[in-house]
């Protein structure tokens, strides 16, 4: 397996910010991560998959964790049975390349997710959505590796996922991912086009970013209770909330990881001040 020392985490990152790796390691295949979960055990060093990195926020300085990267699990197989057409993705497989099956065999259930940067590992952990869709409603099953680096075969029905959120977020590495889609009357790629078109008007596309940075509260949106509280394009340094869409952090050019950590406990504060609302992180912080 590929190991690389001293890896600018940054490169791990959409949002281009981070420091340094000691090291971070490149399964292909499931004995490499059943090695880095013993190793990580052995060793009382946390482990941190990184699929695509859009989701992900790395501190600077050096971080001496088991960084595992999905880069080169790409493994993908389409079998039909019926109406139905079952994927089975590798964790690094991307959604832009189950997009092209998708179109290919205007396939159903995954249009609305189409624009999001993920890796199918990504998502099951983050359970991704979008236009009332998410990931887990054309999950089958998960097959994953626990702490004791055993390997499980989860079926949906088995898995605890709610809005943005699923277990493996706490243990487990998502190593492959049953998707269930089905054969439709519906014009697939045209769907995917529009909601293409939407998603560029609304989020800032042209800097980096990781996307929504808080979970939508019960009831409300993050994007209006952070505009509503004076934070749509406030900046601190290189790091901001973009004035296209106030839950999108963005960097201008040379963010620094405590710049960003001083905008959101500002953020947090001030939201919590005027609505009573607890902002909850969407973005995973590695500190
Ligand atoms: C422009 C933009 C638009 C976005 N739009 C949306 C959107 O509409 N909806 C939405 O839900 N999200 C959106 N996001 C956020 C992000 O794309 C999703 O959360 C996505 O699922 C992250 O996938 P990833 O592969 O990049 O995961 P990463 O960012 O690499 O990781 C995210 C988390 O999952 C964990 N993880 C990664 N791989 C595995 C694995 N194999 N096993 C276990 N854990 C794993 C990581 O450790 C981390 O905690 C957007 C981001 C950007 C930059």
């Amino acid at each position: 397996m590929k190991i690389l020392e001293n890896l600018r985490l940054s490169n791990f990152s959409t949002i281009k910010i981070g420091g340094v790796a000691k090291k971070v390691y490149f399964p292909e295949n499931l004995e490499d991560v059943v090695y880095l979960i013993k190793l990580s055990q052995d060793t009382n060093k946390k482990l941190i998959p990184v699929g695509i990195g859009s989701n992900l926020i790395f501190k600077d300085g050096f971080l001496d964790y088991i960084f595992v990267s999905t880069k080169y699990l790409k493994d993908l197989n389409l079998k039909q049975s019926g109406e139905y057409f079952y994927i089975n993705a590798q964790a690094g497989v991307s959604f832009k390349t189950l997009i092209n099956i998708v179109k290919k065999y205007n396939l159903e259930g995954f249009e609305n997710l189409s624009g999001i940067p993920a890796s199918i590992g990504g998502a099951v952990a983050m359970n991704a959505g979008a236009f009332g869709s998410e990931i887990f409603d054309i999950v089958e099953e998960v097959y994953w590796i626990n702490n004791k680096a055993e390997l499980i075969v989860s079926k949906k029905e088995n898995i605890r996922y709610s809005y943005r959120y699923s277990q493996f977020q706490e243990e487990g590495f998502v190593y492959k991912v049953v998707l269930r889609l089905k054969k439709s009357n519906k014009d697939i790629s045209k769907i995917i086009r529009n909601h293409l078109i939407e998603r560029n008007k609304k989020q800032p596309l042209n800097l980096p970013t990781t996307g929504s940075t808080y979970k939508n509260p019960e009831g409300s949106f993050a994007g209006y209770l952070l505009e509503k509280s004076g934070f749509k394009g406030k900046r601190i340094g290189d790091i901001g909330f973009s004035e296209k869409h106030a839950n999108f952090l963005v960097n201008y050019g040379d963010a620094k990881f405590k710049d960003l950590k001083k905008l959101l406990e500002l953020a947090e504060e001030k939201v919590k001040k005027e609505f009573n609302i607890n902002l909850k992180r969407e973005v995973r912080i590695i500190e």
